[in-house]
Parts: C-alpha cells; structure tokens; sequence
C-alpha cells in the first residue's frame, strides 16, 4: 500500500497536524480510509459537509454543470452565480452578494467592505472591534481578525486596525469602540474558539450599540451558517439583524465557495473595488444553489433541531454517567464536549481508533459538527464510541 504519510513529509508544506489516517471515500456520515476501514465524520469538514459525504443531490448538480460549463469570466454575467445570489437574498435580511472561494476571502471582502465604507460614510473610521479567541481566516487580514498570537505573530507586521475583546461581554465592545471604529465583527457562536455561544441578550445590545454609534455589525458565519446552528443563518434566531455577513464551509457542502452578504446602505463596493477570478463560478455555484435549495425545500432547520436535541440528550446522558465531562455546550449540531483536563487531543485518537472522527477543539473539549442529514442510528453509534474512549483515556475523578 502506498505510504501516503512518508510522501506528505517529502513534499508537502507541513502547516498543521493530521490525524493519521487516509481518507479516500466518503458517502453520506461516512468516510473510508486507504484500507477500507469505514469511520463516522463527526468532524465533518470541519462544519462542512452540511449534506453530508456525496451527497446525490449535489453530485447531480455538479455532473450538470461540469458538462454545461465549469467556469466563465467575472467579465460576462453567468447564470449559476445569479440564481444562487437570489436564493441567498430571497432568504436573509441582505440585498447583496459577493461569491469568494473561501470564507478568509469572504471576511477579507467584508475587511474592505467595511473601511470603505468608514472612508465614504465616517470620516475615514477604519478599526474594526473582533472578539478574543475568534477565528476569521488565514490571509494577513483576517488572521488578525482571529487575534491568536499563535497564528499571526509570525508574519508580523501585521495590518493596523484590529481590536480584540472579550466575546460576549458588551461592556468590553463599548469600552473599545472609538471615534475610529467603523465596524464590529464577530461569530455568532465561536467555533474554533471552542463553541462557545453568547447569552441571548448579547447580540442584541451589540446591535443597539452599533444603531447609537453608527458602527457596521458584521457577522461571520462561515460555520454557523448554513443551518449549522439551526435556522438557515445563525443570526436568524437570535432576535437582531446585522449589516454584513459572510459564509463558505456548509454552503457548498464540500465544493469550496464564500459568500459576502450585505444591506443595500452599507454595499459600498462599486466596480473595481474587488475581484475574484473564480469567486462564483458556475460550477461552484451551482453546487451551492442545489445545496442552499435542497436545505429549504427539506425544510433541514426543522430536521436540525431534531436531531440536535436528541445528540444532546444522549450527550448529557454521558455527562451524568461520567465524572470526566463537565459540560456539554453549543447551538443546533454545533457542539462542544466540556472534559475535566486537557483530554481532548487523546480522546479524538481513541475515537479515530475505534471508527469516529471529532475533533478537539480545545484542550479539554471535543467538538462534534456532523453532516446535518446525520440519522438517529448514527447518533447513537457516535455516542457509544465516544463514551467507550472517554472511559478508557480519562481516569475516573470520584
Ligand atoms: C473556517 C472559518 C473561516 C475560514 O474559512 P476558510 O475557508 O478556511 O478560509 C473563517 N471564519 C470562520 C468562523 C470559520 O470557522
């Protein structure tokens, strides 16, 4: 068999930490590696696969447009980017689109978005007011949007501009705001930052206080979106409207699109201001249409709440079982396993091992983001591997 492993660490960049083993098909909740062994994807991208692995629908979707066209110039109008920027208006508060590959791309489209508009509507107000232990990307501006040292110290110097505050804490984002800050961007849950969801009083004060200081909300839901957390875009059940948005990950279910969304009085992009070469392509966006089409018509925010309340029924189950999970804590299939100790890196090997994948978000937290069509039967075989790990690595704490 060939030894993938030994060739990555020949030729490949080494920019993070796989988890050892080779991924070669995937169908539905399932994914198989190089030896045929079949394991549950409960990482799902991460918060990816909102359809799943391959999923019919999407394939079909691709297949068409692979033979009608796959890719065309910005330059000309195509019919794909069209009929998803109306689907995607039609169903949020926002009056405009712009396609990127990829969701740093998208929060980079809404970087600029948002200085241009401090430069023409708030005598040049140019900072911007993120959360600590967000993540926005990894080009040069939104990694310093994410705000981890770790990530950004490297590449020093880093772009000016960027505030970070506590997330979820509204007197901090007051505090910071100065006549300068012409937006404030944060994830409606934090993913990477461990899942970690605000009270619900939070995003409507950000909201007030953006109205009273005249300050762009902009909201990142590359991984909320898409009914991660439930209803198709995060905000939409969190009782306020923000000015921005911007998705990628669930939205093409694997096909690699970002999306910028914003209201008609803040889309202050006129031609010329931005670009992307294959930002919308026809065959990217054709894929995104039947998975945002197929999300509406299957009514998936219903299915959601379904089956999140049933992985986070057995999952408190665990927490009441085992000493060694102290919480269990997120929004809709968004979900964080709170462990007593930084665990998590060993459970997610253990798991691997014995056929599911999660992921540890944090030290001592298992995420699990499943594809949103994941079954009862899948849950409760998930959930049983994971107690099984969680019992063999954590030594019990009586
Ligand atoms: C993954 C992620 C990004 C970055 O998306 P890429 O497609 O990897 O560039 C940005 N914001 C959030 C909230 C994410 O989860």
């Amino acid at each position: 068999m060939t030894d993938w492993k030994e060739i990555e660490s020949r030729v490949f960049m080494t920019t993070g930490r796989r988890m050892p083993v080779v991924v070669v098909r995937g169908e539905g909740t399932r994914v198989w590696d190089d030896a045929g062994k079949a394991y549950l994807d409960f990482f799902g991208g991460p918060a990816v696969h909102s359809l799943g692995h391959c999923h019919p629908v999407l394939v079909k979707a691709i297949e068409e447009q692979a033979r009608t066209l796959i890719h065309v110039s910005n330059a000309v109008y195509s019919v794909p980017q069209l009929q998803l920027a109306e689907l995607l208006v039609a169903n949020s508060c926002f009056d405009r689109v712009y396609f990127s590959n990829s969701g740093a791309e998208a929060n980079e489209a809404a970087i600029k978005l948002a200085r241009k508009w401090g430069k023409e509507r708030k005598e040049g107000a140019f900072e911007i007011i993120c959360a600590v232990d967000a993540f926005h990307g990894r080009t040069l501006a939104s990694v310093t949007a994410t705000g981890t040292e770790r990530y950004s110290a490297p590449f020093a110097p880093l772009p000016p501009g960027f505030v970070h505050v506590p997330f979820n804490d509204i007197e901090a984002l007051q505090q910071a705001t100065t006549p300068q800050t012409c937006a404030v961007l944060l994830e409606p849950v934090q993913g990477e930052g461990g899942v970690n969801v605000p009270n619900p009083s939070y995003f409507p004060a950000v909201r007030e206080w953006c109205n009273a200081m005249n300050i762009l909300l902009m909201v990142d839901e590359v991984q909320t979106g898409m009914c991660r957390t439930g209803p198709l875009f995060a905000y939409q059940d969190m009782d306020f409207e923000p000015d921005v948005m911007t998705l990628a990950k669930g939205l093409g279910s694997g096909v690699p699109i970002g999306a910028i969304l914003a209201k008609e009085e803040c889309s202050v992009f006129t031609p010329g201001d931005h670009g992307s070469t294959y930002g919308g392509n026809p065959l990217a966006t054709a894929a995104a249409f039947a998975v945002t089409k197929y999300m509406l018509d299957a009514d998936m925010p219903a299915q959601v709440e379904r089956i999140a309340a049933y992985l986070v029924e057995k999952l408190e189950g665990l927490r009441r079982r085992l000493p060694a999970v102290t919480e269990v804590r997120g929004k809709g299939l968004l979900i964080a396993v709170g462990l007593a100790g930084d665990h998590a890196e060993k459970v997610v090997m253990d798991c691997l091992a014995n056929g599911l994948i999660v992921n540890n978000v944090r030290p001592n937290a298992v995420r699990l983001a499943p594809p949103l069509v994941v079954s009862h039967a899948e849950v409760d075989e998930a959930v049983s591997i994971l107690e099984g790990s969680l019992s063999r690595v954590i030594p019990s704490i009586v």
